[in-house]
């Protein structure tokens, strides 16, 4: 007998796939149940296949062509393994170790403090290797002479990475500095040797984000927009990185006080769905004058915590989906000159 898939499987499953058969990536698929029994609805059990590829996974046993339960489960680790790869690369590619403009510092620390003790080395170990080879990317293409505080994989960035290794969500080093008044642990200033404390805390973020990451993983946005039934939809609380244009105007980071908040629309546009969330950016982290510039309009990247669905509005041949989120970090540039290779597999 069969028993129905939960809305919220189904969609993990798809989104696991990238909406693609797991044998030959096309991309009309639907979900196959890998040992023949339509009630074992374990996520091992459930690959994502084409029509053709399902026709032949359930032909006779007597056929040649069949395809037999092992192989399906084989393509399908295979196929997850590169999905859950590139999602990393993307989502990397667009938090890469350099300034971003806006970062949510205190969501951030609330899911850095959820990791555990295995899940802190091992972003340890895998960031390290990953920073020393953004580093020789950013000297090769010219970031180390920018006018912005130093990023480069230097002796503070270094102790920063120790304390993922500890877990410890706010090194001491920044405890020297003076607070933020919206935020205990947001320090200002400088350190006694001079460098700018504001901007390693920065650092510090993409560094916590980059760890969170690489323990829970993260969506595409892009793959949200291939799902046929939004209202199912069920994907609360997932990170999701996004590439899209920001709308409106950023309040400057001094204006905190008469404007903590500031509130812009971020639009993310496939070619018949358009994605829709409106941003409450805390003005007091965003980092400096030109990237209040370059929140107030223009392309940007970033991740965000997806908490539903709004609503969604069929028009024509076009659709709006209107979704609620927490940013996490955002950059502009659209992608920018620092490109992540892709051969630099990161599990
Ligand atoms: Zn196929």
């Amino acid at each position: 007998m069969r028993t129905a898939i939960l809305d919220s499987l189904r969609t993990t499953v798809l989104l696991a796939n990238r909406h693609a058969c797991c044998i030959c990536q096309r991309i009309d698929v639907q979900i196959h149940h890998i040992d023949g029994n339509n009630s074992n609805n374990d996520q091992t059990n459930l690959a994502v296949l084409c029509l053709p590829h399902h026709d032949k996974a359930t032909a006779p046993p007597s056929l040649t062509a069949r395809l037999r339960p092992s192989e399906i489960s084989a393509y399908k680790q295979s196929w997850e393994a590169e999905c859950a790869a590139e999602s990393i690369r993307l989502a990397r590619s667009r938090t890469a170790f350099f300034m971003v403009d806006y970062k949510n510092a205190e969501r951030i620390r609330q899911l850095f403090v959820q990791l555990t003790p295995s899940e802190y080395f091992h972003a340890y170990a895998l960031l390290k290797d990953q920073f020393r080879q953004e580093d020789g990317l950013r000297k090769e293409q010219g970031f180390d002479i920018s006018l912005e505080p130093n990023t480069s994989w230097n002796y503070v960035t270094q102790e920063l990475l120790e304390y993922v290794r500890k877990g410890n969500v706010h090194p001491p080093c920044f405890r020297e500095c003076k607070t933020h008044p919206l935020d205990p642990l947001y320090p200002r200033g400088f350190f006694s040797s001079g460098e700018p404390a504001f901007a390693y805390y920065d650092v510090w973020c993409q560094i916590m984000t980059r760890a969170i990451l690489t323990a829970r993983g993260s969506y595409d946005i892009e793959d949200l927009m291939r799902v046929r039934d939004i209202s199912r939809l069920s994907l609360a609380g997932k990170i999701i990185s996004f590439s899209g244009s920001l709308l409106g105007k950023v309040a400057f980071p001094d204006q905190y006080a008469e404007k903590p908040v500031s509130s812009t629309t971020l639009m993310v546009k496939g070619r018949q769905q358009t994605w829709r969330a409106e941003l409450q950016l805390k003005t007091h982290y965003i980092y400096s004058v030109t990237a209040t510039g370059s929140l107030s309009d223009g392309r940007s990247n970033g991740l965000l915590v997806m908490r539903g669905i709004e609503r969604v509005q069929e028009r024509a041949r076009t659709r709006t989906v209107e979704f609620s989120c927490t940013p996490l970090i955002t950059g502009c540039g659209g992608g920018g000159p620092l490109g992540i290779p892709r051969e630099s597999r990161t599990n």
